[in-house]
């Protein structure tokens, strides 16, 4: 009957972590998967989502299915994270938002709305973008093309050629961007470049759809949700996919919403029963626990101060192992510039490594970065960053 069933040949970033697993090699390094990991490295479990998980559990009862669209006070509680609960898109009501299954759930709930409602527009993504961000919207039966975004020769963006290419867009054209932490290039739009945009999406009729998955991984939660906040304040249309499972470490809790700022309550109340039944045919309705835990470490004032303490020390120790990785590489191949590493943003960085060279590093050295030469800063440590350092040194010294 499945003969005709082709072999998955996988997804290449998950491939790769199991083969880390299974590699027999004592000092190997896993620097593949976008997951932070503590000096230890392991996945923490942070004392904030931990009490308001107790709490959960304390005050559980019957679990019946949640609506379609989530928890009211996740959904809530998103919205004030994003754009500041007293924000006026907020007040007025103009903004549908969804708990999904995970963010990846929200993208899917974005991509598929968005074919039915705009079924010649084609989508947009960053060169390069994150994998699966094609693959979620190619599921959904978009065209997926690219607009000009990293630039190898400088290690920053392509911004006049992103303008112009933004220029030449049709009108309703989707077009999906990293809010903050751009994977997986680590290289973010300034706060002026994001401001450049706008007259462009305005007078274009762009249809921006953001992607906030790293949230306070940047400059810090607020500092990072900058670029939905402008796009409200400035009246545009647009989607946010929002994801917790870096920010509360709860990747498998499947925790992230869907949001969709509309320009009148009245619009975002249709929009909202289109999410739902996009939801309805597509798994019904959400999980509860993990949705539970992160309204309440929101809105818990004390757990919240306590999330965001943890998320600043997150941020700060990726920072200090970028700082780190910097110094041990440039005192090895001084001729060099590796200062990148330093104004790169998040979980990752563009190393600059070809594909060979990150094979070379993974099957000479056990360190195992992506072929594409993305790093996850993240999984590094007091422990191993030095050999990292020197294995990248030996690799790129040829
Ligand atoms: N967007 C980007 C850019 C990501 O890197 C990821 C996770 N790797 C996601 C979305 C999906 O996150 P989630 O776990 O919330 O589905």
């Amino acid at each position: 009957m499945f003969e005709h069933v082709d072999a998955y040949a996988g997804d290449p970033i998950l491939s790769l972590n199991e083969a880390f697993q299974k590699d027999p090699r004592a000092g190997k390094i896993n620097l593949s998967i976008g997951i932070y990991f503590d000096n230890d490295g392991r996945i923490p479990m942070l004392p904030s989502v931990r009490a308001a998980e107790l709490a959960v559990v304390e005050a559980a009862g019957p679990r019946p299915y949640l609506p379609m669209e989530g928890a009211a006070n996740f959904r809530s509680a998103v919205q004030a994270l994003l754009f500041g609960a007293d924000h006026p898109a907020v007040q007025a009501g103009r903004i549908a938002t969804i708990q999904g299954v995970g963010s990846s759930g929200g993208l899917k709930v974005g991509a598929d709305l968005l074919k039915r409602y705009f079924p010649d527009s084609k989508v947009y993504l960053s060169d390069p973008t994150w994998d699966n961000h094609r693959a979620v919207f190619e599921g959904s039966g978009h065209t997926c093309e690219t607009y000009p975004y990293y630039d190898p020769a400088t290690g920053g963006v392509r911004f006049d050629a992103l303008l112009q290419s933004f220029k030449a867009l049709p009108a309703r054209s989707v077009v999906l961007m990293h809010a903050c932490c751009h994977n997986p290039t680590g290289v973010d739009l300034t706060q002026d470049q994001w401001r450049a945009l706008v007259p462009v999406i305005r007078e274009r009729q762009l249809l921006p759809f953001l992607d906030l998955a790293y949230q306070g991984y940047g400059d810090g939660i607020e500092e990072d949700a900058f670029a939905p906040r402008l796009l409200a304040d400035e009246g545009l249309s647009f989607l946010i996919a929002n994801s917790f499972s870096k920010s509360m470490s709860l990747y498998g809790e499947r925790c992230g919403g869907l949001s969709i700022v509309c320009p009148d309550a009245d619009q975002a109340a249709r929009v909202l029963g289109q999410m739902k039944f996009m939801i309805r045919r597509n798994y019904s309705n959400p999980p509860m626990h993990g949705g539970q835990i992160v309204a309440k470490v929101l809105t818990d004032p004390k757990l919240r101060a306590l999330w965001e303490a943890e998320v600043a020390e997150m941020r700060e120790r990726i920072q200090s192992m970028r700082h780190q990785l910097h110094d041990v590489l440039v005192a090895k191949l001084p001729g060099r510039n590796f200062d990148y590493f330093l104004t790169q943003r998040g979980m990752f960085s563009y190393t600059g490594l070809s594909p060979e060279q990150a094979e070379r590093l993974k099957t000479e050295f056990g360190v195992y970065i992506l072929r594409s030469g993305r790093m996850c800063v993240a999984g590094l440590n007091t422990r191993n960053v030095e050999a990292t350092a020197e294995a990248m040194a030996a690799v790129l010294a040829g």
